[in-house]
């Protein structure tokens, strides 16, 4: 069975850019009947926050797409010691006593990078003398120096990679203080933790060479390694928090009012796309079409908005995020519409309780025109609640001549017919608009004007049903 891991940091927020690579790491375990592990590599005591780590849990757990197994590394850290151990006993390791700050590498003409050659050539005998003395000491990892050779790999995504031994340094695997480096930690974990794929970003592929050395120095078997291209933003420059901004934490699309099934979408198509090349997709569709040979080698590009006042994300993201906002089943869509209402003070609980029917329909009937749950509050205020502002084009269309007095009859004829269908007001409407000689059109948009204060929304007649014939009498008298 493949096992896959995914392997944060927890020393920073979330990134759009790990966020993706949880994605497909998740994609591939769902789509070959894998498992996925989140093991979260806190083995840099000094760099970790509990922010980060909470932001990463937080925006992971937002996601919706839930790991198999979790593990903190910090506590495997005995485990990490003994494989060190281990490696120096059997020579494959060694240690070097020279202060950890100037153990600098060496590139001598073309020749292999040596940490402190004496120290790699120092006898057991000496080197227990030494270290049970007290002095403290780094472990290194001897790479081969003897044979012409080198490390070869062939990634999934970016196809045959080769280093020379001469070419890789001597790097260290437990420092002078005890802890182990990320190297050492990272291996014998996805050695010990059985994982079969390692996928992450771009910038760990130089890595693989060390770690190919290492798990094969453990006797683990090599696992395949998939490397994802990295993501960029518009100006070409990686993407990064000091740069970009916002848009590249993750919990902030959550804020934004993303669906996680939109914004897994968006995430989705960052390197990767469907031989089809569908681009709308939902999590069952995207399971059924992933393939990791089929990770592009090409850079992936964040757009950023560029309309003044309008969110600053990718336009890309806003409308896959739309495209899901609309298909969705209503009842599905309810509870994220509810957190987001709830976020903004505006839930009752009869909208999921007496009332849940007429809310559904609501939402049905508005998500037409929106993208983000966010504008649910922004422009749907009307329909919920009954203290509402006017929009500048709404205003207008209530200004022009005679308008509200025709809706203040319109209200009057309303209120006495016995029926209350979008059909029956429309007729009362276009009766009155013949009567008076006027455009019906001016109706229509005078009424919705004074019944949601928007000049645009779902269809005219629909606006009135939705509100009920209460609300709309009592609104179109109110002009
Ligand atoms: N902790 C490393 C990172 O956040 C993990 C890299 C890897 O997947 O091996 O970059």
């Amino acid at each position: 069975m493949n096992r896959v891991r995914f392997a944060p940091s927890p020393t920073g927020l979330l990134h759009i850019g790990g966020a993706r690579t949880y994605v497909f790491c998740w994609l591939f375990a769902r789509s070959t009947g894998g498992q996925l592990v989140l093991r979260i590599d806190d083995t840099d005591a000094g760099r970790n926050t509990q922010e980060s780590l909470r932001s990463i849990l937080d925006g992971l757990e937002w996601l919706e797409l839930p790991w198999d197994e979790q593990h903190y590394q910090s506590e495997r850290r005995p485990i990490h010691v003994r494989a060190a151990e281990a490696l120096l006993a059997k020579g494959v390791a060694y240690r070097d006593f020279t202060a950890e700050g100037a153990a600098e590498a060496e590139r001598g003409e073309g020749g292999p990078w040596l940490f402190n050659p004496g120290m790699r050539d120092l006898g057991a005998i000496e080197s227990d003398r030494r270290a049970s003395s007290g002095e403290p000491f780094v472990i290194r990892f001897r790479v081969p120096r003897e044979q012409p050779g080198g490390v070869g790999f062939k990634d999934l995504v970016f196809r045959k990679h080769f280093r020379r031994f001469a070419d890789i340094e001597d790097f260290a695997l437990l420092r002078a203080n005890g802890h182990p480096t990320y190297h050492l930690a990272s291996t014998v974990d996805d050695g010990e933790m059985g994982i079969t794929h390692v996928i992450r970003g771009q910038d760990h592929l130089t890595n693989t060479f060390k770690h190919i050395l290492l798990l094969q120095a453990m006797g683990f078997d090599r696992p395949s390694f998939a490397h994802l291209p990295l993501l960029l933003g518009p100006d070409g420059s990686k993407l990064s928090k000091r740069r970009h901004g916002p848009i590249v934490s993750v919990t902030n699309y959550r804020d934004m009012g993303f669906l996680p099934a939109g914004f897994m979408n968006y995430l989705s198509l960052l390197g990767w796309s469907p031989k089809d090349n569908r681009e709308v997709l939902t999590v069952e569709q995207l399971v059924d079409a992933f393939r990791i040979e089929h990770v592009l080698r090409t850079n992936a590009v964040v757009q950023v908005g560029e309309k003044p006042g309008e969110t600053q994300v990718d336009p890309k993201a806003v409308w896959l995020n739309g495209q899901h906002l609309r298909s969705m089943p209503p009842a599905q869509l309810l509870p994220y519409v509810e957190a987001y209402f709830r976020g903004s003070g505006w839930w009752r609980d009869e909208f999921s309780g007496a009332r849940r029917e007429w809310f559904l329909e609501a939402i049905d009937a508005l998500r037409s025109r929106l993208n983000l749950l966010s504008e649910f509050p922004v422009r749907c205020r009307a329909y919920f609640h009954d203290d509402f502002g006017f929009e500048p084009k709404a205003l207008a269309n209530l200004d022009r001549d005679g308008v509200r007095d025709m809706l203040r009859e319109l209200a009057a004829r309303i209120e006495r017919a016995p029926d209350f269908t979008e059909q029956s007001v429309e007729h009362e409407l276009r009766m009155l608009s013949a009567e008076r000689e006027v455009k019906a059109g001016l109706l229509i948009n005078g009424s919705r004007a004074a019944l949601t204060g928007q000049p645009v929304g779902p269809s005219a007649f629909r606006v009135f049903t939705l509100l009920g014939k209460d609300r709309v009498v009592a609104r179109l008298r109110a002009v």
